[in-house]
Parts: C-alpha cells; sequence; structure tokens
C-alpha cells in the first residue's frame, strides 16, 4: 500500500535501489570508512576518536532514518489517531549507545570498532549529552518518548531546539560557576527540515470585520513575524522498527538572511541585529526548576513553539479531509505542564478566526483534544502571566482568553448561582495589580483530563490547589497517571551487567518489553551464586563510580564503604540541607568517638550533586556548604575513610547512568507534600539500591510494591505540615537540639565563612523553618543509623535489595505510557505485522 504512492512506470526503480543500512560487521565497518572518508572529509590514516564517534553515529543514523521513513509512512496509511506530547523540555543525554541497544546491534558495532582500532566505551564516552531540560520532567518527557515508540505507539513529541542546553556547572573554590552549554558543534541526531517552516506572529493589534453573513471576525495584523524551522531528531523504539519522531523548531528572522531595505540604506548592522533578535527566542532553555518569573522572552518562546506545532498539527489533519468535529478522533495533545497551555488558545483561534467555526463547536473540539499533567503543587511553580504583556505580545489571544473565561464563569454561575466568592477563586483571571492569567486554570478548563503524577499528588491536587474544579466538573475529569522510566535506559543501557545478569538467570530479557517480568527474580534470591554475582556487579559499579569522584574531585573513596547518594536539582523542598545538617552531625558524632569506638562505626561516602538555578542564592548556599563540609571532613586525620563529602560536578543524564547504579543508599527526603512523584528513586531502586524518603511523591507507591521491609521511611506526613507551619509562625518554635549543635559548630567557623551559611541557619531558625528541617532532624538522624546497622549485616541488605528490584515491574514508563494511551488519549499501537525484526 505504501508503494502504491509511487507510480507505476517508475515503481520498479526505486524499489531496485532501495537502501537499507548495515546487515552485519563487515556492512557497518563499511559504513563507518565511507563516512568517515566522505561525509566527514577525514583520512582513515587520521581518524580519532571523536572522528569515529561520529562516523559511528553516522552508520546508526542511517539505519534509523530508513525505520523512520517507513514508520511515518504505515502512520499515515494507517490513518489512525496520533498523540502529539508538548514539552518544553526533552532531557535526552546521550543518542549512541541508546540506538545501538535498541536497534539491538551494539555487539555488532562494537565488535566492528574493535577491528578499526577502537573501544566502544570510548566512542560512546565522546557524545555530548542533549541536555534540553532542568530536572524530572524534561527526563520524563524523554522516558515516554522511548515508551511510545518501543510500544508502537503513534505520537510525536514536539520541543524547542535550544542553542543552548541547561548550563554545564563547573564548581570553583566550592560555588557553582555556570558555563553556556553550547551542544550544537556536531549534532548527527537532528534532521534539518528547511522546507519545513512555520511563520510565527506577534505584537500587532485586532481588527474587526463583518462578513456577508453578518458574522463578526477578528483579524490579527501587524506587528513582527518570526520563522519556525524543523529539526526532526529520529526516536528509536526497543527491538522494534517503530522509529517516531521528536520535532524541535529553531526561530529565524522571517526575512530571509537580512533586512534588505534597511542593508540597501546602509544600515547592515541593525540589519544583522534583527536577524539576532529573531534567534535569540529559541537561543536558551530558562534554567528554572520548579519556578517561574514571568519574563516576556520565556512567553515568546512558549507562543512560538505552540504555534509552531499546531500549525503543524492542523495542516497534517487538514490533508485527510476529514470534517473539524473528527479532529479529537485523530489527534490527542497532552500538555506536559502548564508550558504549552497557550496551545489551548491557539487551537481556538484558529478554529474560529481563521477556519470559521462558531465557538460552541469550536470549544467542544478544542476541549476534546488536550490533556493536561500537573506536575507541582508549590505556589512558586504555578504559571501566571500578566494580563498587560500577553495583551502587548499576543492581543488576539487576550481576546480569547477572556471570552474562554467569560463562559466559563457564566457556565459556574448557573451551577452555582449565588456564590460570587466561588466565581473569584475560579476565575483565570486574577484580580490582582495587575491582572494575572492563572495558566494551570486555563490548562483544566480547556481540557478533557487533568492528571498528577503521584497518587499521593494527584489525591493532593483535588484537595487543594484545583478543589473547587472537582466541585465543578466533577471528579471524573482529575486522574492520577503515576510516573514511570524506562528500564531500556535506566537498566539496560546504565547497568549492562545487571541487565545480563537477570536474562542469564531467568532465561529471557523479556522484562526489557514487560518489567512485571522481574518477579521472577525473587525465586533466585536464595541463590548462593546468583548472589554472589550480583553483589559483585554492584561493587564494580561502586568502582566505577569511585573513579569518577577521583577525577572530578579529587577525593580517593573505598568502594566498600556505604555510598549514599542525593543527585537532583538543588532545592530547599528536596532538602538537601537536612542531608548536609545530618552529614555534619555524623561528622561530630565521630569526632566525639574514642579512636577504638571510631573504628567498629560503618565506613560512608555521603555523595551530592545536581544543578541550582542561576538565580537560587539560597540553593547556591547549600552547594557551597557541602563543598566547605568535605573540605574539612575529607582532610581529617581522625576520620579518614569513615566519612567523605563529595559533590560531584554538573550532574546530567550520563552521569546519572553511572551513579545510580552505584548506590547503596539514595536520598528522597522532600518534605511531604512537595514532590509530585520523584522519578530518580524509581531508577535508583530499580538498580538495586535502597532508599532513605519521606512519605512523598512516588516513594509511597514504591513502599506499596516493594514492601516496606525494604525501605527507609521517616518524617512528618503530607497531613501533619500546614499544623506544623503554622505552629512555626504563631507558636513556639523549639529547635531540635542536635540540629542546634550542627547550627553551632557551623557558626563557630568550623567550615569557613560562616556569613555565607547564616541564611541557611535562619531559614530555619528564625524564618519559621518552612521545609520542616528541624521537625524531621531527629527522626533522620535515627534512620540513617538504623541504615548503618541494616548495612553491617550484608547477607540481609542484599536480600533486601534483589528482593526491591523484583517488584519494580510498576514503575515501567510502558505502564505509565498505557494508561495514558487508554484512558486520557484514547489511541492504539500500530504493532508492525509484515517483518521480522
Ligand atoms: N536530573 C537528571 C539528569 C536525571 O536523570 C533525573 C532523573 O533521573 C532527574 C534530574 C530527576 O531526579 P529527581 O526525581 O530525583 O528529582
Amino acid at each position: 500500500s505504501v508503494e502504491a504512492s509511487i507510480p507505476e512506470p517508475q515503481r520498479e526503480a526505486w524499489r531496485k535501489h532501495q537502501v537499507d543500512g548495515f546487515q552485519d560487521k563487515d556492512g557497518f565497518e563499511r559504513e563507518v570508512v565511507r563516512h568517515v572518508e566522505t561525509t566527514l572529509a577525514r583520512s582513515m590514516f587520521n581518524c580519532d576518536e571523536s572522528a569515529a564517534y561520529a562516523a559511528t553515529s553516522l552508520a546508526f543514523r542511517d539505519r534509523l532514518i530508513l525505520e523512520w521513513n517507513r514508520t511515518q509512512q504505515r502512520q499515515t496509511f494507517a490513518d489512525s489517531k496520533r498523540l502529539y506530547y508538548l514539552s518544553l523540555e526533552f532531557l535526552m543525554g546521550r543518542a549512541l549507545d541508546n540506538a545501538m541497544l535498541n536497534i539491538g546491534r551494539k555487539d555488532m558495532a562494537k565488535a566492528g570498532l574493535a577491528e578499526l582500532g577502537f573501544r566502544i566505551e570510548d566512542v560512546i564516552q565522546q557524545e555530548h549529552d542533549a541536555a534540553l531540560g532542568n530536572g524530572g520532567l524534561g527526563r520524563l518527557a524523554a522516558c515516554f518518548l522511548d515508551s511510545l515508540a518501543s510500544l508502537n505507539y503513534p505520537a510525536w513529541g514536539y520541543g524547542l531546539r535550544y542553542r543552548y542546553g541547561i548550563f554545564k556547572q563547573e564548581i570553583i573554590d566550592g560555588y557553582q560557576v555556570e558555563v553556556p552549554d553550547y551542544w550544537l558543534d556536531f549534532n548527527p541526531w537532528e534532521f534539518p527540515r528547511h522546507d519545513v517552516t512555520v511563520d510565527i506572529q506577534f505584537y500587532g493589534g485586532v481588527r474587526k470585520s463583518v462578513n456577508s453573513n453578518g458574522k463578526t471576525i477578528s483579524h490579527w495584523e501587524g506587528g513582527e513575524v518570526v520563522k519556525a524551522v524543523a529539526y526532526d531528531v529520529p526516536i528509536p523504539g526497543y527491538m522494534t522498527p517503530s522509529t517516531n519522531n521528536l520535532r524541535l523548531w529553531s526561530s529565524k528572522a522571517a526575512s530571509g538572511e537580512f533586512d534588505f531595505q534597511k542593508f540597501n540604506s546602509g544600515d547592515y548592522e541593525s540589519s544583522v541585529a534583527d536577524q539576532q533578535r529573531a534567534e535569540t527566542i529559541s537561543a536558551v532553555l530558562y534554567p528554572n526548576d520548579n519556578l517561574e518569573r514571568g519574563k516576556e522572552l520565556r512567553l515568546k518562546q512558549q507562543y512560538f513553539w505552540v504555534a509552531a506545532s499546531l500549525y503543524d498539527i492542523v495542516r497534517r489533519f487538514k490533508k485527510s479531509k476529514r470534517p473539524w468535529r473528527e479532529f479529537p478522533d485523530q489527534v490527542a495533545i497532552q500538555l506536559n505542564d502548564t508550558h504549552p497551555t497557550l496551545a489551548i488558545v491557539e487551537l481556538q483561534r484558529i478554529l474560529i478566526d481563521l477556519e470559521g467555526l462558531e465557538w460552541d463547536e469550536a470549544w467542544n473540539i478544542v476541549t476534546n483534544t488536550f490533556g493536561y499533567t500537573n506536575h507541582t503543587v508549590l505556589p512558586e511553580a504555578l504559571e501566571k502571566w500578566s494580563v498587560p504583556l500577553i495583551q502587548h505580545l499576543l492581543p488576539r489571544h487576550l481576546q480569547i482568553i477572556y471570552d474562554i473565561n467569560l463562559f466559563f464563569l457564566q457556565s459556574v454561575e448557573r451551577k452555582f448561582p449565588d456564590n460570587r466568592e466561588l466565581l473569584g477563586r475560579v476565575s483565570i483571571i486574577e484580580e490582582s495589580q495587575p491582572k494575572m492569567v492563572r495558566m494551570a486554570f486555563l490548562a483544566i478548563v480547556g481540557s478533557h483530563k487533568v492528571n498528577g503524577v503521584a497518587e499521593l499528588h494527584s489525591d493532593l491536587i483535588k484537595t487543594t490547589i484545583f478543589k473547587d474544579f472537582v466541585t465543578i466538573f466533577g471528579p471524573d475529569k482529575f486522574t492520577n497517571v503515576t510516573n514511570g522510566i524506562t528500564p531500556r535506559r535506566w537498566l539496560h543501557q546504565a547497568n549492562p551487567r545487571l541487565s545480563e545478569l537477570i536474562t542469564k538467570t531467568t532465561g529471557t530479557n523479556d522484562f526489557l518489553t514487560d518489567l512485571d517480568e522481574l518477579n521472577k527474580i525473587e525465586l533466585h534470591v536464595d541463590d548462593p551464586e546468583f548472589r554472589k554475582e550480583w553483589a559483585a556487579i554492584k561493587h564494580a559499579n561502586k568502582v566505577r563510580l569511585a573513579e569518577l569522584i577521583k577525577t572530578s574531585t579529587g577525593v580517593t573513596v573505598d568502594p566498600s564503604a556505604l555510598f549514599d547518594v542525593q543527585v537532583k536539582r538543588i532545592h530547599e523542598y528536596k532538602r538537601q540541607q537536612l542531608n548536609i545538617f545530618g552529614v555534619i552531625h555524623r561528622y561530630l558524632t565521630l569526632k566525639a568517638m574514642s579512636p577504638e569506638e571510631r573504628r567498629k562505626q560503618q565506613k560512608r561516602v555521603s555523595i551530592f550533586g545536581g544543578k541550582a538555578a542561576p538565580g537560587y542564592w539560597m540553593a547556591k548556599q547549600i552547594i557551597h556548604l557541602v563543598n566547605s563540609v568535605g573540605n574539612v571532613v575529607n582532610n581529617d586525620a581522625d576520620i579518614g575513610d569513615l566519612l567523605k563529602v563529595v559533590f560531584l560536578e554538573d550532574y546530567n543524564v550520563s552521569k546519572a547512568e553511572i551513579i545510580v547504579p552505584a548506590s547503596d543508599i539514595s536520598e528522597h527526603i522532600s518534605t511531604a507534600g512537595t514532590e509530585a512523584s520523584g522519578t530518580s528513586n524509581m531508577k535508583f531502586v530499580l538498580n538495586g539500591g535502597l532508599i532513605i524518603g519521606t512519605c512523598d511523591g512516588a516513594n509511597i507507591e514504591i513502599t506499596r510494591e516493594i514492601g516496606e521491609n525494604n525501605i527507609f521511611l521517616f518524617g512528618n506526613l503530607a497531613e501533619e505540615v500546614d499544623d506544623l507551619r503554622h505552629a512555626h509562625t504563631y507558636g513556639s518554635h523549639t529547635i531540635d537540639p542536635d540540629l542546634n549543635k550542627v547550627f553551632q559548630e557551623i557558626e563557630k567557623g568550623t567550615f569557613g565563612s560562616t556569613q555565607d551559611f547564616a541564611a541557611l541557619i535562619s531559614a530555619v531558625r528564625d524564618h519559621g523553618d518552612y521545609y520542616l528541617v528541624s521537625d524531621d532532624f531527629h527522626a533522620y538522624i535515627e534512620t540513617q543509623s538504623l541504615i548503618d546497622d541494616a548495612y553491617r549485616n550484608q547477607e540481609e541488605w542484599l536480600t533486601k535489595c534483589i528482593t526491591s528490584v523484583s517488584r519494580m515491574g510498576f514503575f515501567s514508563s510502558d505502564r505509565c505510557i498505557t494508561e495514558y494511551a487508554d484512558t486520557i488519549w484514547n489511541i492504539e499501537a500500530l504493532p508492525v505485522v509484515d517483518r521480522e525484526y
């Protein structure tokens, strides 16, 4: 059926010359050499590791692109409903290793590269991370793309092609320094589509006219135009030919290279400046995690990306010549957080202003198309945009937002008459000075489903920030889809030896496509040989991390010590300060012991990593404190190997792939009710590490799945937090005595400049301890001590680890995507039946 689109006379020639990528080791080597010599114009006598990486990637890319073309054709011919995942962040990490594993040709490449004189590990290392995201939200989008392709769903991702991803973090004298991450020097994984462009309008004004039917039509006119250019990134599924598309938009000046009028009148510099101004839109990823700052350029980014994506989606739909009312049968759009909420307004605008639909008909299409995923209840992260700013940048959209709000409030009033307070509370427009548009409310009103990302979180949004909307729309509009992670990257790729051991032990690698199959390893939990191999793999992973620690920080750590890891964005709600205060407490306790007593203590390495938003001063002080404590502790002869404290700079996906498999304990210790889900918690347990955590986010479901004996939970519960905060503010607030000793030690200057750390202390002591560090401190210390005891019994510890891994099936992003597909998107997989893979 695909071939039928080629006219009969030419069909034979096309068929005869069909390309089909390499099939064996020799074919792979031939492709590598060809790319070295021709594409890269390097002689094979002058091929270093970076050229070998480039050529290997191009060989795999050629294969991917063929499958990708076929997948797109298959999906177009099947004419099935597609999902479009709109995310301002895709934290992809490296692509080569993933492509080799998903295609199932890593062994072939390894042997081929060896014959050409390269170690595959060194070649893989050459790749620059694609770091187009901040943290969990962006990495979730990347895991979803892997699952969507692996499960053969017809789906596209849409995002921005930032020239600069998340900044590179350097630690200089203990402080974070940000360095721009220019990652596009050589990127074999993207295809520029200079033929796929969209003109995007900003500013200007709205003119009304009346057509021949007496209907008022709005025309958005004037202002400036910027061009969106598509860059496509192929997303290979695991062991399936399905290869989906991630389309990233890049901004360019609409008038071509120069404004020729200015150029001809001699104003060369200003014509280039216009060009640069247009390119600024997609230049840089905003480096804030869980924080919105209301910057105009950010709003421009959002509209630019949303408008280009919708134009593309609508263009594809219109090719099918179906009536508009069938749009939601063909198209599902998921909003990853509120960042793409303007898509709701843009689709309504397209339908009523450009396509001439009536308001109600259009709105029905819009609300049946969109789904909205909420990622946070933190007030500082909830997006709001000022009405004057939207008025200025998107005048027609502001009118539509006001109309959406008007019709919504009228419907609320009909249902709940005389309830002015309710109307004020749920209005999309906040009556502040200036007035603000509440994007989450707009997203709820414009979607047919709203989901949270873990059970507790989904319950919390229904009882707190979106309570009124549950009353208005009923509870069925709100649902939960607990986050998941792809076992391909986070087990098979990051921990190849463990993946191999599980395959060998269970006799199949089915767990990589059906993670529930992991439960088969529980049968082997008492098998001595299996246990020995498991322990040896963990040790080898710790040796590998110890090497990274040595090269990155210069600190030597003992791989037999307990590795205690907290890597994630630095944020007060994630409470790295609780961790480092606990480390100081441990240090003081060790110092107070006699040498004999000390010798009996459990050795630990406390490993920190993560970026602070450049403008987040408190988070930066936390990084500085960790490094300052490390400086003292790591050089204290009394302590030796008993305690080491390191901060690994520039935490990113490829570092996570080394760190995660090497942890014994990882910390997920957010103030209860603040972490929506967390996803690294799942990754650590899947790799045979245990967790110390609060009853927050997905920790709760992890506990349910693996059993409460296999996790170290502590701390106040979400329902206690409000009362405690209230008591801090209005009652007396006594600081935990052990924590007070920690504060006194910091204030004595033991860790250097006391001034720098004063704010971290006063947040707890003088400013209400909003994150309950003192309230949870005692339980935290006690639980850490339980962990020391538990770790001494290595046999029991190992049993806990193996048992936990065997019960982690639920946390596959395949489960998660299947839930979205069945309950929100209503899309069906399109398996490939006619070809072996
Ligand atoms: N940053 C990176 C580089 C990650 O790989 C991940 C998850 O694995 C995260 C952030 C999110 O971590 P968490 O769920 O602990 O916030």
